[in-house]
C-alpha cells in the first residue's frame, strides 16, 4: 500500500493506473476506521482493480461549534486496517494541501438539504459536496462507495454526480451495525458507559416507527411522536429531530400518508452528553393499491 499526501502525486499515479486500463474504486472517509468503513472497502476490493481510500477530516463541513478539533483520529491504526483490507493507495492530505489556495468557488447544494442534518447543520452539505468534488477530481474513480448510514449525504452526492455529469458510479452500502443494533460510527467513542448501553434504543425506535407504518398507522405525526417519546424515555438523550420523508427525494409525505408504493426514510439525530448520533432506515412502503 502506498501512502500519498500530495494532490499532484495522487493525480499522477491515477493517470498511470488508468492508462493501463485499471478500474478504480474509491472510498472517501474521515478516518478512525471501523467495520462500516471496512465493509465499503471490501465492496470496493471485490469489484475493482485498484482501491483508493482517502482519509481527510474536512474542516469545511464542520460548523463553528462542532467537533472538528476533537474528531477522533488515529492514522497509524487506520494504516494497518487499510493494509489488511487490501487498499492500494491511501490518500492522506493535510488541510493545507487540500485548501492551499484561497477558494474562488464553492459547491452550493440547492436541493435535499432543507431537512434532516442539512437543516440543523447549515453549510454542512456545501462542505461535503465541495470536498467530494475535489476528491473526485483528484482520484477520478470509476466507482465511489458511500454508506447509507449517511442517507442524506448519499442523496446529495447522487445529485452532484448527476448535475456535473461525472462519469462515476455511486455505490450505496447498507448501514453496518453492532450486534445490539447501534450503527457503527467513529463518534461512538464519545459515548460514556451508560449512554453506550442505551444507544441501541435509537435503532429500536426506527424499527418501531417502521412497524407502526406497516401496521397501518397513517398519521405521520403520530409515528414521530411515538418515536420521540420512546427515545426520551429509554435514553434520556435530547432528540434533535425525528423525521419521515420520501427517499431519495427527501420530500414531505402527506399526512395521512397516501396510498401507493414508494420508498420511505425514517431518520433521527440525537444528542448525548458528548456525542451527536444519527441513524436511519429506508424501506419500501406498499399500501392500498
Ligand atoms: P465518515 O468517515 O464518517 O465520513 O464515513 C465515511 C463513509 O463511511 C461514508 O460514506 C459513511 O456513510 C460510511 N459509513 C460510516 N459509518 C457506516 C456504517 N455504520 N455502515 C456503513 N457505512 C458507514
Amino acid at each position: 500500500m502506498k501512502i500519498i499526501e500530495k494532490i499532484i502525486d495522487m493525480q499522477d499515479v491515477m493517470k498511470i493506473e488508468k492508462e493501463t486500463g485499471k478500474k478504480i474504486g474509491f472510498v472517501p472517509t474521515m478516518g478512525f476506521l471501523h467495520e462500516g468503513h471496512q465493509t465499503l472497502l471490501k465492496e470496493a476490493r471485490d469489484n475493482n482493480d485498484i482501491v483508493v481510500l482517502s482519509i481527510f477530516v474536512n474542516p469545511l463541513q464542520f460548523g463553528p461549534n462542532e467537533d472538528f478539533d476533537a474528531y477522533p483520529r488515529d492514522i497509524l491504526r487506520d494504516e494497518q486496517i487499510a493494509k489488511n483490507m487490501g487498499v492500494d493507495y491511501l490518500f492522506y492530505p493535510s488541510v493545507d494541501e487540500m485548501y492551499k489556495d484561497e477558494k474562488t468557488t464553492i459547491i452550493k447544494v440547492e436541493k435535499r438539504v432543507d431537512v434532516l442534518c442539512g437543516k440543523h447543520r447549515p453549510g454542512h452539505f456545501d462542505g461535503v459536496a465541495t470536498v467530494v468534488m475535489k476528491l473526485f477530481q483528484i482520484v477520478t474513480p470509476h466507482k465511489a462507495y458511500f454508506g447509507m448510514k449517511d442517507a442524506q449525504q448519499v442523496a446529495v452526492i447522487d445529485g452532484l454526480i448527476n448535475d456535473y455529469h461525472l462519469p462515476i458510479e455511486l455505490v450505496r452500502v447498507e448501514t453496518v451495525r453492532e450486534e445490539d443494533g447501534l450503527a457503527k460510527s467513529s463518534r461512538n467513542v464519545y459515548l460514556n458507559e451508560s449512554e453506550r448501553e442505551k444507544a441501541p434504543k435509537l435503532f429500536q425506535a426506527l424499527c418501531l416507527g417502521r412497524d407502526k407504518l406497516a401496521d397501518g398507522e397513517k398519521a405521520i405525526h403520530e409515528v414521530k411522536k411515538g418515536m420521540e417519546e420512546f427515545i426520551a424515555l429509554q435514553t434520556g438523550a435530547k432528540v434533535e429531530y425525528v423525521e419521515i420523508y420520501a427517499y431519495p427525494t427527501l420530500e414531505e409525505l402527506t399526512s395521512p400518508i397516501r396510498e401507493g408504493k414508494f420508498n420511505i426514510i425514517i431518520a433521527l439525530a440525537v444528542k448525548f452528553s458528548k456525542a451527536r448520533l444519527i441513524d436511519n432506515i429506508v424501506f419500501s412502503y406498499n399500501k392500498g393499491e
